[in-house]
């Protein structure tokens, strides 16, 4: 018995007056989708609790079935895991953006003028020669990952999480200093290797070839970093452990692969897949569909609603969920026809009006041969509510699915 779980990325929604006080979902005419529905059972799920936001990171955490209060272990070791840098546990990795200081060392800019991955990475080679020497057996490791973004990973021993993040979110004022957030002799060596790495690598990018040919072409130089969201590797038991599973994971935006790999899913590569609305979504689910050859649980994330939602379109999100539930299509009759279970739902709720994520319940319906189908015909936020699973946790679905799997252990007598 196999299943494949998609999560569509901030797919849950509000009454959107633009749509005459609908959802969506409720706008969308999504007939994969709605198949679903119909022919399983459905349910609204609170990924973390009733009425918190979740981060897309807690909220995978806890769709995977780790709950992410004891376990969330920041977010830069998923964002470094997703861009492909291998960690090892010890490792404190941190999300980092090129940015520009002017001489007063004040940001003018968080993206550095929006550099391209091109320069980026031809900067973040220069950084490799940093050596911390303020710190005992610390090693710097950058890699750039995409634009204006990288990822900075101090290696040694007693090193910890616990520090500040140096980018403040704003520009006209100087990054925060790193600080410990503990009074731990391991956050006040990892505050004081980072320092001592910020201060090398400034040095080296104002002084790079690079730069002063931005400046020469009236472009922002990128010389700073701005590192934040300090992480480490999860201190749990991977999923195929617990479960006695293989699993394999397709996504396309960097966070979801690293979240994805440290809970223990293979990743498949997908060309093309890139975390956004021009990503080849055919290409993701064709490999999904193969993957359920090979594999018993098949992750299958999809960001574009998530992005849309930001953007404060819902006529878009409407036009993404209906494009989605086309493309679905060919993976629902492949779980129909070979009597798979597949589960649909999203992250959390990113309602388009508002722009940000907020802590409703989302729409979750999960077909399979013997589901407890229920009377909802359509996937969305209120239908869904009247299903047959009620009202879930986020933390409760992966156990539900592998219960159908017949790999949940009796627990008692
Ligand atoms: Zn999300
Ligand atoms: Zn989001």
């Amino acid at each position: 018995m196999k299943v494949i779980l998609v999560v569509c990325d901030g797919l849950g929604d509000r009454p959107v007056r633009a749509l005459g006080g609908l959802t969506p979902l409720q706008a969308a005419r999504a007939d994969a989708l709605d198949r679903i529905a119909s022919e399983g059972e459905c349910g609204i799920m609170d990924v973390i609790a009733p009425g918190q936001p979740p981060g897309s990171d807690t909220a995978h955490l806890a769709i995977f079935g780790y709950d992410p209060f004891a376990c969330y272990p920041g977010r830069g070791a998923f964002e470094a895991l997703g861009v492909g840098v291998e960690l090892q546990p010890g490792d404190v990795a941190f999300r980092c953006n090129f940015g520009t200081v002017n001489e007063d060392g004040v940001v003018i800019d968080r993206r550095a003028g929006r550099i391209s991955s091109e320069e980026a990475r031809q900067l973040a080679e220069a950084l490799k020669e940093v050596r911390i020497e303020s710190v005992s057996g610390v090693q710097a490791i950058f890699h750039h990952s995409s634009e204006h973004r990288g990822v900075l990973v101090l290696r040694g021993e007693r090193l910890s999480r616990h520090v500040s993040d140096v980018d403040t979110h704003k520009a006209g004022v100087r990054p925060a200093a790193p600080r410990a957030l503990d009074n731990s002799p391991e956050a006040e060596r990892t505050a004081k290797a980072l320092q001592e790495f910020l201060e090398k690598a400034g040095r080296i990018l104002a002084e790079h070839p690079l730069n002063r040919d931005r400046i020469r072409r009236g472009l922002m130089p990128a010389n700073t970093l701005l590192p934040r969201g300090a992480g480490t590797l999860p201190r749990i038991e991977p999923i195929t452990k617990i479960w006695g599973v293989r699993a394999a994971a397709i996504a396309g935006g960097g966070l979801y692969k690293g979240v994805a790999k440290a809970v223990g899913f293979e990743l498949i590569h997908v060309p093309g897949a890139n975390g956004t609305v021009n990503t080849n979504l055919r290409g993701k689910v064709e490999a999904a569909i193969r993957a359920l050859d090979d594999y018993d649980l098949v992750f299958l994330h999809v960001k574009a609603t998530d992005n849309v939602s930001h953007d404060k379109n819902p006529a878009k999100k409407v036009k993404v969920i209906e494009w989605i539930s086309r493309e679905l299509m060919p993976l629902v009759e492949k779980v129909s026809s070979e009597g798979y279970y597949l589960a649909i739902t999203g992250d959390h709720t990113t309602p388009s009006e508002v722009g940000e994520h907020r802590g409703d319940p989302v729409p979750l319906a999960i077909m399979g041969p013997d589901v407890r189908r229920d009377d909802v015909r359509k996937f969305d936020e209120i239908s869904c509510a009247r299903g047959a699973l009620c009202r879930i946790r986020g933390t409760d679905l992966m156990r539900i699915l592998m219960n159908y799997l017949g790999r949940v252990p009796l627990f008692g007598e």
